[in-house]
């Protein structure tokens, strides 16, 4: 058993009291039991990886690559076209 300050009238109370002895302050109750969560198990999907769909992003990162290359090669060349 500890005792602990009161958050009302900040005397000694026990931890274990529901409510101060000298206030009548009702303890700050500790967070309810996490019975209304209820965490029901979602199925995760079985991701399958064929070994061809690693080119396809590889390829659709190259793509993308190419594109912001294409990007920065055309700022480029506006800025240096003053
Ligand atoms: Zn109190």
């Amino acid at each position: 058993m500890a005792l602990i300050a009161c958050p009302e009238c900040t005397r000694e109370i026990s931890d274990k009291a529901a409510a101060c002895p000298h206030c009548g302050n009702p303890r700050q109750a500790a967070p309810p039991a996490p019975q209304e969560y209820y965490f029901e198990p979602t199925p995760q999907p079985v991701v399958v990886q064929p070994k061809g769909e690693g080119c396809f992003l590889q390829t659709l990162n190259l793509g993308c690559f190419l594109v912001f290359a294409l990007i920065g090669i055309a700022v480029l060349a506006m800025i240096f076209r003053r």
